[in-house]
């Protein structure tokens, strides 16, 4: 397994929508572990594969019950709304308050190729939901307001990381 860069705003590879995996290749297994690397190295609590400049729908993550990968995640049922703030590892020293849905049932494949599905809520839920995200181009700056927005990219723009 290698480290790998986590490239930062406002790079504009963060902006692109990921493509979906009709066929998983010995590539997009080395590119997960990968991530979890990364991630871990980071302190991160996901990764996914467009901060590693890949547009491939491939998410890591890990809230502390272990490593998760998923390939082509998706949300396939929501309940509720919850609101808590939000670091990346691609946007340092910032965080956005995001409202996100409370509950989802999420829906994916895991390196092998099997249909993984599950409940998440609370951190996991949020972190899914982040990641996916990054498949879609979008990032937590686009939940601030438009005052918010601009005082959070000026942040950003000076800090000296990217
Ligand atoms: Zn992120």
């Amino acid at each position: 397994m290698s480290i790998l860069k986590v490239i930062k705003y406002p790079n504009p590879l963060l902006r692109r929508s990921s493509r979906h995996i009709d066929l998983i290749k010995e590539e997009d297994k080395r590119l997960a572990d990968d991530m979890l690397e990364t991630m871990y190295l980071n302190h991160g609590v996901g990764l996914a594969a467009p901060q590693m400049g890949i547009s491939k729908r491939i998410i890591v993550i890990d809230v502390g019950d272990g490593p998760i990968k998923l390939i082509n995640p998706e949300v396939v049922e929501r309940r509720g709304s919850a609101t808590g703030d939000e670091g990346c590892l691609s946007l340092p020293g910032i965080m956005v308050t995001v409202k996100r849905s409370e509950k989802i049932r999420y829906k994916g494949l895991d390196g092998d190729g099997k249909v993984i599905e599950g409940e998440a809520e609370g951190l996991l839920s949020k972190a899914i939901q982040h990641e996916i995200d990054h498949l879609n181009g979008k990032l937590v700056v686009d939940y601030a307001n438009p005052i918010k927005r601009l005082f959070l990219k000026k942040k950003l723009l000076k800090t000296p990381n990217f």
